[in-house]
């Protein structure tokens, strides 16, 4: 037995020196790129040893990265090939570390809606029509002083690494059980090799880090589902849609919950999907919100009416939403509204005030109001 034990160990020294080298990271200047050195260093690296050794060979020259050239191309991606691959997408992981923030504020300050607003401010102030400064963090955005400020940075970090853990365990599952496919790939095919490496990335937590919060991969699912009800109710192209995506993947997270928060967390994504199910589920719920005295719930709801052709309804609620919630993008649509005389058009004429509307959005950022300017002279 003992000498067993001395063998195992001498086994697991000599597997340490060959992944000692394994899954290096290689900062490329990414804001909060830090948070994934940290969880490769402390988390996930400390426990490769106890890995067959078929897979820590594959994980050995695997490189890592958060990358800036991805643009849409998801959350991250793996690359087998003769040089092994993770690439983060820079996009997402940046989106996803404000989001983080917004929802612990919501939490903190019990507005379970505050990161939908702030998600809203933030997917139109990275958009390829906003031409301004970068979008404030949801800290200096909600105006938020947490009584103790260390507590609440560090909760935030350590949700962050929660999430960047889920993120990586997948990718460097790909990786550990060779499970890859050509993108034109049988979906079939896809999805098995998807669910390998999810289950390998399961596994991985359970056997070395089973005292980990469960909402790492919800975090990326709220995100998602955050930049997908955007683009629906923007009625953008820009971000690929993940809908179903994200529901497969919190039904999937939700069913075995039981820490509170995720609990909670569950709860509040479902009544969420449920009410983006419909048009008219989502258009009762703003409206709700509306009447509860919550002004953002204006803005949403008036791109809904747009969408159903109640332009003066609409048009009524983008002014509100503008004037009491500050939507910067409200400025954009009230001056389409007064454009086509959706709202009143006491002097000066009606014209006249889209065009200082318009001149607001630009003034806001929003470099396709100039061309409406254009158009109207
Ligand atoms: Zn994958």
């Amino acid at each position: 037995m003992r000498e067993l034990l001395k063998s195992g160990a001498i086994l697991g020294t000599v597997f340490f020196l060959q992944t000692a080298q394994a899954l290096t990271f290689t900062p490329q200047g990414v804001a909060g790129e830090q948070h994934v050195a940290h969880v490769l260093n402390d988390q996930i690296k400390p426990n490769l040893i106890h890995l067959p050794p078929d897979e820590q060979k594959r994980l050995e020259h695997v490189e890592i990265t958060v990358s800036t050239q991805l643009r849409l191309s998801g959350m991250a991606l793996s690359l087998a090939e003769d040089k092994p691959e993770i690439m983060i997408n820079a996009e997402y992981f940046q989106g996803l570390e404000n989001y983080v923030e917004a929802y612990l504020i919501g939490r903190y300050t019990q507005q379970p809606h505050l990161p939908e607003q702030y998600m809203n401010y933030y997917f139109w102030h990275t958009h390829p029509v906003f031409d301004g400064p970068v979008p404030k963090a949801p800290m200096t955005w909600a105006g938020f002083q947490p009584a103790d400020r260390i507590d609440f940075l560090e909760a935030r970090d350590q949700l962050l690494a929660n999430a960047v853990l889920d993120l990586l365990l997948h990718e460097i599952g790909h990786h550990a059980k060779d499970a890859f496919y050509h993108y034109r790939a049988s979906q079939y095919m896809k999805q098995e090799k998807e669910e390998q490496a999810d289950r390998w990335a399961r596994q991985f937590r359970a056997n070395y880090l089973p005292d980990e919060s469960e909402l790492g991969r919800l975090l990326s699912i709220g995100f998602i589902f955050e930049r997908d009800r955007w683009s629906r109710l923007a009625d953008d192209g820009y971000h690929p849609r993940l809908l179903e995506w994200v529901v497969d993947n919190a039904y999937a997270q939700c069913e075995d919950a039981e820490q509170i928060d995720t609990l909670a967390f569950c709860s509040e994504l479902n009544a969420n999907v449920d009410n983006y199910s419909s048009t008219e589920k989502a258009e009762n719920a703003y409206r709700a919100r509306v009447e509860a005295g919550e002004a953002y719930a204006s803005f949403p709801l008036a791109l809904i009416l747009l969408q159903e052709q109640n332009i003066r309804a609409a048009c009524r609620h983008f002014e509100s939403s503008l004037r009491v919630a500050n939507v910067s993008r409200a400025a954009f649509y009230m001056g389409q509204c007064y454009e086509e005389g959706m709202l009143k058009p006491t002097p000066p004429d009606s014209r006249v005030l889209a065009l200082l509307a318009y001149q607001d959005a630009v003034q806001y950022g929003y470099s396709d109001a100039q061309e409406s300017i254009e158009q109207l002279r």
